[in-house]
């Protein structure tokens, strides 16, 4: 049996996890379940939305299924999710974008990953507010050692880029197409505008691609890469960014696919992994068992994979996609009709996915 922590998340999150591990367990996989809980409702009970009990699941474990989590607003929590990332050192971002037949799209045929960058860049959270005492510091020190001039009461985030940072997240971009049999790594960036931190991504991802000389090697400035990425997705394969960039292109990578329904995420690091959908907890449907548990599945199919076990993700892909295609089976969403009386609820589409896996 592979522990494994399944965090049941808040709002639509309980819902898609109870149903997420039912398709899991009907592939075969040996799965102990370790359940662990964050968010608001552990909030309400508690007065914390991530009990040390969890971090310590999640520390000895190191692997977990998470479904979404509210990031309560104005409690002094920064977000749980950045929270686990950070505990677990899960540097590696991975999105696949792909098209499944019967999802609405303008586009067929997309078959991306995006490889973003977790802990650096203007996400790092380093920060300074307008008018500070530290903040007129630090602008007196820059507006003395540069030749631009910073306006005094500005506020100020900072953009860290090391080259640690940036090879380890590119070489696992090279090691991830390597394994997953992909022709190329693109690396996109602005180094035209920021030198000294997108130019040293740009000069870093160069010197890794020496090492990777059997998968293809180019960049793209982000501006470029986003129009490209809306004309010509069919030119793109594996695509490393930093992590703002990685944010943005995300979501636009999503939409070339369908939309947040369809969009698998998972968080890598030396020491671990949270396989987690991109969409949020969307509050406004909790306890309606009415939302798509699509995108939590396809997670844990990149989960299974992660686990060494392929034949299982790929069972559980091929039913997915099936159902999806049939569009019988399916919740609200995948409906070209959004108010299709015949939509099914979360638990009816996990259930018709499991049949499909039994025959
Ligand atoms: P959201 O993704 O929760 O919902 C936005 C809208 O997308 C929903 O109203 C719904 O119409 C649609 N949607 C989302 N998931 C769907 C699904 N599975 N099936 C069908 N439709 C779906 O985004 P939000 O409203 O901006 O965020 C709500 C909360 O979730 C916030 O507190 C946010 O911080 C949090 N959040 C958490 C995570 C995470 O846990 N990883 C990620 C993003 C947002």
């Amino acid at each position: 049996m592979i522990d494994v922590c399944l965090i049941t998340g808040d709002g639509i999150g309980p819902e898609i996890a109870e149903v997420t591990k039912n398709c899991i367990d009907a592939t075969g996989a040996k799965i102990n379940w370790v359940m662990a809980e964050a968010g608001v409702d552990v909030m309400a009970r508690e007065g914390t939305p991530l009990p040390d009990r969890t971090v310590e699941a999640m520390r000895r474990f190191k692997v977990g299924l998470k479904a979404p989590i509210t990031t309560p607003v104005g409690t002094g929590f920064r977000s749980i999710n950045v929270h686990l990332r950070q505990l677990l050192d899960l540097y590696v971002c991975l999105r696949p974008c792909k098209s499944y037949k019967g999802v609405r799209s303008k586009y067929s045929d997309i078959d991306l990953v995006l490889v973003r960058e977790n802990t650096e860049d203007l996400y790092a959270g380093i920060e300074f507010e307008r008018n500070k005492s530290e903040t007129t510091e630090l602008i007196n020190w820059l507006n003395a050692h540069s030749k631009k001039q910073i306006t005094p009461n500005s506020g100020i985030s900072i953009k860290p880029i090391s080259p640690e940072g940036t090879a380890r997240i590119v070489r696992f971009a090279f090691e991830y197409a390597r394994k997953m049999g992909r022709r190329k790594v693109t690396s996109v960036h602005k180094a035209n505008i920021m030198k000294y931190t997108d130019g040293l991504w740009l000069e870093v991802s160069r010197q890794v691609a020496k090492e990777y000389t059997d998968i293809e090697f180019e960049d793209r400035i982000v501006d470029n890469m986003c129009m490209q990425l809306v004309q010509k997705p069919e030119l793109y394969d594996v695509i490393v960014l930093p992590n703002l960039y990685g944010d943005i292109l995300s979501d636009l990578c999503a939409g070339l696919v369908g939309g947040l329904g369809v969009a698998p995420g998972a968080n890598i690091g030396e020491k671990g992994a949270i396989f987690e959908a991109t969409h949020g907890s969307a509050p406004k449907y909790a306890g309606q068992n009415k939302v798509n548990p699509v995108a939590l599945i396809l997670s844990g199919v990149l989960m299974l994979r992660y686990l060494g076990l392929v034949a299982e993700a790929e069972k559980l892909e091929k039913a997915v996609s099936s159902v999806i295609a049939e569009g019988k089976d399916v919740t609200y969403d995948l409906k070209d009709d959004r108010n299709d009386p015949t939509a099914v609820g979360t638990t009816e589409m996990g259930q018709a996915i499991i049949r499909k896996m039994k025959r």
